[in-house]
């Protein structure tokens, strides 16, 4: 791993089966990184615990992520691909960094109060420090940069200012300050065409769907709604199968419906037929190796564990020094 540019962690929560928003907004950009760089992603089910009102799906959420991670690309024998709470020093950095972390600088953190309005009756514990454990994922492996959205770049930053004064309170160097990478993450819209996708909104498009549930999907979706009839000139720069096209499409084809759907040469019924028919192209390969995948459990899991175990041998390294740094007393093994 000599020749990689530095090392990468993200992490993403246990919400099972993925779909194309969770795809184009981070997988696909999970895979192209290993290219250049160390990776390290982390299934963060520790955070879903501040969120989740029942624990029941946890696992096999687990599980069903880590298939679709595996099957779209993230490669194990290179990359580190672990659960969070498989790593018990992650949980022992987010108690020391909670010590040089202010509580009213979480509480008025925008994330906090927006968690705040929108889970009322489970403002728990874990949800005001959700921001310190994320700054020890980080940190623990002393990744040197974060893939991000430009929307994300306060928690970088809030994970930055951590380290500062977690190194300047001890007189360290023990944890290092993590960059963003930032990253075009396109929008990508529901089938409603109104809403970021998600499951919760049940907009979404899983990867793993057979065809002809996909097809179904894609047929519902909506598409410029100021074309009421089929003779109508279509508007593509408003329209969500669109902007799909122009990712799952060849350019000729892009080019076709950009110019036909303006002149009504083209209905919306055939577009999104033509689109269907792309996108499950694109992701036959992706299913095939899913389904493989899925004949063993087993194996899934391994790869889990083994990538854990590689994962706490950087945490425990990072962990003496910082146990040192505060002047813990040393563990006996
Ligand atoms: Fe959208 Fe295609 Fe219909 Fe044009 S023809 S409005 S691009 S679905």
């Amino acid at each position: 791993m000599t020749h990689k540019k530095g090392r990468v962690f993200s992490g993403a929560r246990p919400t099972g089966r993925q779909h194309l928003g969770n795809y184009l907004g981070a997988m696909k950009n999970y895979v192209a990184l290993q290219e250049d760089y160390e990776c390290i992603y982390c299934i963060v089910d520790l955070h879903a615990l501040t969120t989740l009102e029942t624990t029941f799906e946890l696992r096999q959420n687990t599980y069903e992520m880590a298939l679709d991670w595996l099957a779209v690309g993230i490669r194990p024998e290179e990359s580190i691909v672990f659960v969070q709470s498989h790593v018990p020093q992650v949980t022992e950095l987010h108690t020391l960094l909670s010590m040089v972390t202010p509580l009213g600088k979480l509480t008025d953190l925008p994330t906090f109060k927006e968690k705040v309005r929108s889970q009322p009756n489970n403002v728990n514990y874990g949800l005001v420090g959700y921001p310190v454990l994320m700054t020890a994922d980080i940190v623990l492996y002393k990744a040197g940069l974060v893939p991000v959205g430009v929307d994300q770049a306060p928690h970088i930053e809030f994970a930055r200012e951590t380290v500062r004064s977690f190194n300047y309170r001890y007189q360290t160097n023990a944890l290092i300050e993590p960059e963003m990478k930032v990253t075009e993450v396109p929008k990508v819209l529901g089938i409603d065409g109104q809403q970021k996708m998600g499951k919760s909104l049940n907009n979404h498009i899983e990867l793993a769907a057979t065809p002809q549930e996909t097809t179904q999907r894609v047929m519902s979706m909506v598409t410029d709604p100021q074309r009421m009839r089929r003779t109508d000139p279509g508007r593509p720069e408003v329209c969500n199968v669109f902007t799909m096209h122009k990712v799952f499409s060849p350019a000729e084809e892009v080019s076709m419906i950009d110019s036909e759907c303006r002149r009504a040469g083209i209905g919306c019924v055939d577009c999104k037929k033509r689109f269907a028919a792309n996108l499950n192209a694109h992701l036959e390969p992706f299913r095939t190796r899913r389904a493989a995948l899925d004949q063993n459990p087993d194996a899934v899991w391994d790869v889990l564990h083994d990538g854990a175990r590689r994962a706490r041998q950087i945490a425990e390294a990072t962990m003496e020094e910082v146990r040192a740094a505060i002047g813990l007393a040393p563990i006996q093994r």
